[in-house]
């Protein structure tokens, strides 16, 4: 079993509020790497593990990240996959269930913990939340099991004092601390005293499945929230869309759509044309029931594939991965409807 002192960390700070360090003479902001933070978080040269840093070249507010990003977060993991044990990410709050989301269908096979955090106040703010997030974050990369195994072989979220599947999270706040849910499935751990684990709810890898990182994805999807008066003529015309590949509908309660004859041979349209269209509620919490209601049924006739209890996060970017590795329809409808990552409860409707 490995020591503790032989137990490698890799930091990836790719950028968000966590890292924007002013400088509090120039009000300048600081460059973020292993010095800047060893300053501001004296903490953890406490750590026995070996914790290296990479930057982003160019650290980016998350309003920015986007799939050629999420590639290289990737790439930096493959790239260290051997030689490091655990992974934290810092990030920006405003995308990081999308990224959280987008990796865990990116990496697959994944038998080492990708810890994503970030905070709502900088480091080197008297009250960040910064500091207690990273701490926690790595001893959770670097958490070994009785057999020496990695406790969380998942990409998760940690955030205040939950850590969470980061396919099933949402950001669900703009100012507090507590800033992310997994409505859909309990937290994987609670920090507090202690780090206590849900063991029972965590992912292993299927033994001897190799680790396979995934670098293609296809951005010809769009999210479309139905809402009372939605007008016919807008939602023909972004179902027009040249490129269009696929939609995720947010429709209300458990699947539901007005009962509009336009809507539905839009639908129908669009299916015949090869769009993938998936199913997905607004509320937070909950799951897609087209078989409950005429009008999910009327939705499923039309060609709409349920997304079950799945965040439009993870929906999103389990399209852009599928599609990204040009499947069939059919094939790719079949792996819509299973689960891939842990990032939904499928029913057998
Ligand atoms: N706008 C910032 C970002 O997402 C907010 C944050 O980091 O909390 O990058």
């Amino acid at each position: 079993m490995k020591q503790a002192e032989d137990i490698r960390i890799l930091i990836i700070y790719t950028g968000g509020t966590i890292g924007m360090i002013e400088n509090p003479e120039t009000g300048a902001l600081e460059n973020f790497d292993r010095n800047s933070l060893l300053r501001h978080i004296p903490e953890l040269k406490r750590f026995q593990m070996q914790i290296e840093v990479e930057t982003f070249g160019h650290p980016i507010d998350s309003s920015d990240m986007e799939p050629a990003c999420w590639e290289r977060i990737v790439r930096l993991i493959a790239d260290n996959y051997d030689r490091c044990d655990g992974f934290v990410v810092l990030h920006g709050t405003d995308t990081m269930a999308y990224t959280a989301s987008a990796l865990s269908f990116m990496l697959e096979n994944l038998g080492k913990p990708v810890v994503i955090t970030g905070s709502q106040l900088p480091l080197g703010k008297l009250r960040t939340d910064g500091k207690e997030n990273l701490l926690t974050s790595i001893e959770i990369a670097a958490a070994r099991d009785a057999d020496g195994l990695p406790m969380v072989p998942e990409v998760c979220i940690f955030f205040e004092s939950r850590l969470m599947r980061g396919n099933r999270t949402t950001k669900i706040n703009a100012e507090g601390f507590n800033a992310f849910r997994s409505y859909n499935l309990p937290s994987l751990a609670h920090a507090g005293i202690h780090i206590r684990y849900a063991t029972h709810l965590i992912r292993r890898p299927t033994p001897d499945a190799v680790f396979k990182p995934h670098f293609r994805l296809d951005n010809h999807v769009i999210i479309l929230t139905l809402f009372p008066g939605i007008r016919s003529e807008f939602v023909e015309s972004v179902c027009r869309i040249e490129g269009l590949k696929a939609v995720v509908l947010k429709t209300f309660g458990s699947g539901n759509a007005p009962q509009r004859p336009w809507l539905f041979d839009t639908l129908r349209r669009l299916s015949r044309r090869g769009v993938i269209v998936v199913n997905v509620t607004q509320c937070s919490a909950g799951s897609v029931e087209m078989r409950h209601y005429r009008t999910g049924l009327g939705l499923l006739k039309a060609g709409v594939v349920p997304g079950y209890d799945a965040t439009p996060e993870a929906i999103l970017t389990k399209l852009m991965m599928l599609l990204g590795h040009n499947c069939s329809r059919d094939e790719l409808i079949r792996r819509l409807g299973t689960d891939m990552a842990g990032e939904m409860t499928v029913e057998n409707d």
